[in-house]
């Protein structure tokens, strides 16, 4: 993967990103189409196409994703009032791009966990 992938290219450089934080293996920038006041995608630099082969292929890079998202989370003033961290995964999952980004979401109240009950 690389250059058909939107999120690695943003890792290389080719594609501009309001960045907010960085570490080696976890790069974190705020979503080009913001769902609530604070919207940053954590990812890993390594491309996994989701949290799945993430989760399975390397636990600790996941876990390093999360630990991210939690130092973000904290960055952004968003530990007192709480926030949301979501993976979309797959085609019902609602996932777009597929290089494994969680999604951080806070700033206000998110509402319930879905739009609507499906059951
Ligand atoms: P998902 O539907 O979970 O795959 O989420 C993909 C997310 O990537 C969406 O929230 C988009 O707004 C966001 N996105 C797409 N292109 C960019 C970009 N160039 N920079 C930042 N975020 C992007
Ligand atoms: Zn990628």
């Amino acid at each position: 993967m690389g250059a058909d992938c939107l999120f690695c290219r943003i890792v290389a450089g080719e594609i501009p990103a309001t960045i907010v934080k960085e570490t080696a293996t976890t790069l974190a920038f705020r979503d080009i189409g913001p769902k609530a006041p604070v919207h940053v995608l954590v990812i890993p630099k390594e491309h996994y196409a989701d949290v799945a082969t993430l989760g399975q292929g390397d636990p600790g890079l996941a876990g390093e994703v999360l630990a991210t998202a939690a130092a973000v989370a904290e960055d952004e003033g968003l530990t007192g009032d709480g926030f949301r961290v979501m993976f979309n995964t797959g085609p019902y999952g609602g996932q777009e791009v597929f290089h494994v980004h969680a999604h951080l979401l806070g700033g206000a109240p998110l509402g319930p966990m879905l739009a609507r009950d499906l059951v």
